[in-house]
């Protein structure tokens, strides 16, 4: 039973890596704080209203509110059975304390990725439009340039709106700043593993052990 936090700026490839772990611990209990906030919103819960303006705006929703939800995940019966893998939080120093306070955590796994391969992997995605695949214009293109690998309908690259350099960039200048005293106090309390997040899809599930000290 693993009790981890998975931290990293955007286009760390958290999802993918959360993959990898449940292949080692199949039981393990995702949890997504933006994943919970999007189900919230889409089914118009109380929770999902209240964060909406913040989500909309691309910015933080309060603490409190945040903390509150979390709390409430992380005491269920099957994370205590079965552990957890914390994508999304903390995000801010005062989560960080507060969740010292509901839970114990085994270890914050960093991530770590270089800015120019971020930008890469952020800027050059795109979906085929009939089959939803992912491609990606630098890291990932389709074996036929314009043909989708897995349907074969014709797909371009296509920038989403909100993935432009300068937004971008911006985003990643916020993470830093609010990471920074965030690694700090998980350095300090001894459980800070960095993981050279480059190419986890070349993770074998030994390497995975050895990253989770299974
Ligand atoms: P992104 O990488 O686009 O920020 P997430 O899926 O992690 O995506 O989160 C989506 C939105 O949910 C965030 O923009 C924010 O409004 C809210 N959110 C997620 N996690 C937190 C958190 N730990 N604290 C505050 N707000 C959060
Ligand atoms: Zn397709």
């Amino acid at each position: 039973m693993k009790k981890l936090i998975l931290f990293g700026p955007p286009g760390a490839g958290k999802g993918t890596f959360s993959s990898q772990i449940r292949k080692v611990l199949p039981d393990i209990i995702h949890i997504s704080t933006g994943d919970i906030f999007r189900e919230n919103l889409k089914n118009e819960t109380p929770l999902g209203l209240k964060a909406k303006g913040y989500m909309d705006k691309g910015e933080l929703v309060p603490d409190d509110v945040t903390i509150e939800m979390v709390r409430d995940r992380l005491t269920r019966e099957d994370v205590k059975a079965e552990g957890f893998i914390l994508d999304g939080f903390p995000r801010t120093i005062s989560q960080a304390k507060a969740l010292t306070n509901i839970t114990e955590v085994d270890l914050l796994l960093l991530l770590e990725v270089p800015r120019d391969l971020i930008m890469k992997r952020i800027l050059g995605r795109y979906a085929c439009p009939n089959c939803n695949k992912l491609y990606n214009k630098y890291t990932l293109p389709p074996k036929v340039e314009g043909i989708c690998d897995a349907c074969g309908s014709e797909i371009k690259f296509e920038q989403r709106s909100d993935d432009n350099e300068e937004t971008l960039k911006n985003r990643l200048d916020a993470y830093e700043k609010n990471a920074k005293p965030i690694i700090k106090y998980y350095k300090k309390m001894g459980i800070l593993k960095k993981v050279n997040a480059e190419n986890t899809l070349k993770f074998t599930e030994k390497d995975i052990k050895e990253i989770l000290n299974i």
